[in-house]
């Protein structure tokens, strides 16, 4: 299994590399409809969490 990069899909920061110690660190990552990881650092996880938690689209946000 691939290392992926994480960055936060909201502000581009960068975060720990791999969903394990990205989870570790505070970062969220949601699976959108398509398939598709989504990852969001703490501010931005903690600004937006009830839109994550529904599962809105970033357009709805
Ligand atoms: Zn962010």
């Amino acid at each position: 299994m691939s290392v992926e990069p994480t960055t936060c899909r909201l502000c581009g920061a960068d975060g720990p590399d791999g969903a394990g110690a990205a989870a570790v660190a505070g970062w969220v990552t949601e699976r959108d409809d398509a398939g598709r990881d989504r990852r969001f650092c703490p501010p931005c996880a903690r600004r937006h969490l009830r839109a994550i938690e529904s599962r809105l689209d970033t357009e709805w946000w």
